[in-house]
């Protein structure tokens, strides 16, 4: 074993059946803090016919805002460049990553807002926990991210190696202190493959991603300092899905992206339209008081500036 700070950052959990060694992350350095769960491939249109009881009540108590990726966007309706412009707050057109083979990113210019927090607060600590394993290789959540703790549903299948990152995931937030910790669950997307988000198959994985969600919001809920917290919960996707399954062209079915924003300031039962992925990062940031250097040239805005958010009742 070395000391090596770095070699210790990225933790490539074993195959399945093994134990996850939780590494150490330092106190965080605010009771400010966010969670942003990004479910890969899921059409918000599908929601509300799911049983869904927490995204649910998230909406309710929180800001529902629906959109869509840019008609002009010379990039896919696919994985790389949707997480790419939420962890980037930049659009394709700058970030660089127009398909899956992510050639022509530019992270080093554009690296995700976790690094981007750190920059600005370095005592900021952050956790990635993630099963599509190229957000971690390609460096979407790149290496200044103090933990990432890297899955791989490729190879062993989303689902079942969602349930183990959603078990490590909530042992990060309720034994360890992390500022910001992105949770990426890829079981939806995969069943939007096999038989398209019309199918019975597709409804049952929001379910099953709802109910995913719901262990992190207890794990988040029950921390013995989350009376003296304010968190910020936000909830998003990468891409659609056509009707029949499967993305990466430019129809509306394959564009449509919402987020789900819930914390101090966002009132119960807002609704938007127009969010965009980049929206994402500058909310995130917001909320943990980070001003944005022009020099980062976000796309996005806050949404948890009031002006552009309208309650529903
Ligand atoms: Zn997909």
């Amino acid at each position: 074993m070395t000391d090596d700070a770095a070699s210790t950052r990225t933790v490539i959990a074993p195959p399945p059946g093994q134990p996850v060694e939780l590494p150490v992350l330092p106190p965080g350095s605010s009771d400010r803090k966010v969670l942003l769960v990004g479910v890969d491939g899921l059409r918000w249109d599908r929601i509300a016919e799911a049983e869904a009881p927490v995204l649910t009540a998230l909406m309710a108590d929180g800001l529902y805002a629906t959109g869509a990726h840019d008609p002009a966007s010379p990039a896919q309706t696919v994985s790389g460049p949707g997480w790419s412009t939420m962890a980037t707050g930049t659009s394709p057109q700058r970030h660089g990553v127009c398909d899956n083979s992510f050639d022509g990113r530019r992270y080093d210019e554009c690296p995700d807002f976790m690094t981007l927090a750190k920059r600005a607060k370095p005592d900021v600590q952050s956790c990635a926990v993630i099963d599509w394993a190229p957000l971690v290789d390609m460096g979407t959540f790149g290496p200044d991210v103090d933990v990432r703790i890297r899955f791989d549903g490729d190879r062993y299948g989303f689902y079942a190696e969602d349930l183990r990152a959603i078990d490590v995931a909530t042992r990060v937030l309720s034994e360890t202190d992390p500022d910001i910790t992105f949770v990426y669950i890829g079981c939806v997307d995969e069943a939007g493959h096999r038989t398209g988000p019309l199918s019975s198959a597709y409804m049952a994985r929001i379910t099953a991603a709802d109910e995913m969600i719901g262990r992190l919001l207890d794990a988040v809920r029950a921390r013995p300092t989350y009376r003296d917290e304010q968190w910020l919960v936000l909830v998003s996707t990468d891409h659609g899905h056509l009707d029949e399954g499967g993305h990466g062209g430019p129809t509306e079915a394959e564009r449509a992206i919402f987020v789900i924003a819930i914390g101090p300031g966002v009132p119960a039962g807002a609704r938007m339209t127009g969010v965009r992925t980049v929206d994402v990062a500058p909310t995130a940031l917001d909320h943990l008081g980070v001003v944005p250097d022009p020099s980062w040239r976000l796309e996005g805005r806050s949404l948890l500036r009031g002006s552009t958010v309208t309650p529903s009742h």
